[in-house]
């Protein structure tokens, strides 16, 4: 037997790129629906550290690039949406920390002093008198300076559930598909594509005016199984190390450099896990470099490196753990990361990722203004949700790494 339904959006993935889509697409009058292979979040999502980056993390890698530019606007188009004010509701995320800090040890004084002075950064972070620093940098930063930026930081699981209980706590158009059970078609009535998952007894056709695929690393999948030539997908993998204690303090920082360069050596977020444990979570170079290190290399690696910055913290209770993941990207030609949220629009598809979580809302800008330029119209009803809700189940969320 053969169902069909037709609808105006599809969404693939239920990370914060899709589940902020279903969202802000709704808010603009359409009927979209997610469709989700594993759990909510469970990609880099919940990988993510949750900094809403102001873009001086990537001014520190020399001049003030696009990347810088790019995101710049982004922390306050969030704070928007945590006040209720913007394209989507976010009242109520839990906000780990309103702050985010940037420490350098003495050797890089000056040179940051002279960075920090140039005429792009000026006023937009400060350096705290040591009467000012939070409890932790009080007692155990010797030397150096502590910046404040305007950078802050989420829990991504709390985005995550927000964003879904948004769209309805009773039943969300947010669908489970297996990962083997599903294919596209070319034809139909609306559009080029249809999707088309297949169960035991019967086949169900979902034709739609757009697909949006929002999958992250799962995008290169969909890219080959529609063969749509146009956008190329890159992954670039990171080796993450958490440790988790109940004595530890919670620290947001990036702590800078060597003699020789600016980039975060080590970016230390702090979360919580089951049990109301401190988690600290670690990446920055730390990460990016220990791609090609085993988890006991880089665990060592990570201890010292902790040791060293902060001798006086006791981390004896501490268990440590790590692991690797990727970060998901569109390739446009030459292997870096793009600077800003990236979609590509073939037949009735459209190739998203948002790049950095920061630059959700920018992504769902393009998409938006993509839909108005194709004219892209909403369906007059729910109809193709309703019943699909009486045949699918839905995802749970994911769990954090540390749980
Ligand atoms: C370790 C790490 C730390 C990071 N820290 C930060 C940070 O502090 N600040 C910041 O701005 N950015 C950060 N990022 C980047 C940020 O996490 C990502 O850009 C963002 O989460 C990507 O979201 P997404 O929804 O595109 O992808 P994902 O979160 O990966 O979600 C993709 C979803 O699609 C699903 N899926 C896969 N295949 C299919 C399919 N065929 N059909 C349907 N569903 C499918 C997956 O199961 C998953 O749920 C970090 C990334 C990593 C890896």
């Amino acid at each position: 037997m053969t169902l069909r339904y037709s609808t105006d959006i599809v969404i693939f993935g239920g990370g914060i790129a899709g589940l902020w889509l279903l969202n802000r697409l709704k808010n603009e009058g359409y009927h979209p629906l997610l469709v989700e292979t594993e759990f909510l979040g469970g990609g880099q999502t919940f990988a993510s550290q949750g900094i809403i980056h102001g873009g001086l993390k990537y001014a520190l890698g020399g001049s003030f690039t696009e990347a810088a530019n790019a995101i710049a606007s982004m922390p306050k188009a969030w704070q928007q949406c945590l006040k209720g004010n913007g394209d989507v509701d976010l009242t109520g995320v839990l906000i780990l920390s309103d702050n985010y800090y940037m420490w350098s040890d003495g050797s890089l004084r000056s040179k940051l002093k002279t960075f920090l002075g140039s005429k792009s950064l000026a006023g937009r972070v400060h350096s705290l008198e040591p009467e000012r620093y939070p409890e932790f940098f009080k007692n155990n930063v010797i030397d150096g300076t502590l910046y404040e930026l305007p950078d802050f930081v989420i829990d991504s699981s709390s985005l995550v559930k927000k964003l879904r209980d948004n769209v309805s706590t009773v039943s969300p158009p947010i669908f489970s598909i297996e990962k083997d059970n599903y294919h596209f078609t070319k034809g139909g009535d609306i559009s080029n594509y249809s999707l088309v998952l297949n169960s035991d007894n019967q086949e169900i056709v979902i034709e739609a005016e757009r697909f949006i695929f929002c999958a992250g690393e799962g995008n290169a999948e969909l890219i080959a199984q529609t063969n749509i030539q146009s956008v190329k997908a890159q992954v670039r993998p990171l080796h993450m190390v958490y440790l988790k204690s109940s004595q530890l303090p919670r620290v947001f920082v990036h702590c800078v450099g060597d003699n020789f360069s600016l980039t975060p050596k080590l970016t230390i977020t702090s979360h919580a896990d089951q049990q109301g444990q401190t988690v600290w979570y670690l990446g920055g170079e730390l990460a990016e470099a220990g791609v090609r290190k085993n988890q006991s290399e880089q665990l060592k690696v990570a201890k010292n490196l902790v040791r060293k910055l902060f001798p006086r913290l006791d981390t004896s209770a501490a268990e440590w753990d790590s692991f690797i993941i990727n970060r998901a990207e569109a390739n446009i030609g030459n292997n870096y990361r793009p600077d800003d949220a990236y979609l590509l629009s073939e037949a009735n598809i459209i190739t998203a990722w948002p790049t950095k979580l920061t630059l959700t809302p920018s992504l769902a800008d393009k998409v938006v203004n993509a839909l108005r330029r194709d004219s892209v119209t909403a369906s007059t009803s729910n109809g193709a949700i309703n019943a699909l809700s009486e045949l699918l189940a839905q995802p749970g969320l994911a769990q954090n790494y540390w749980d």
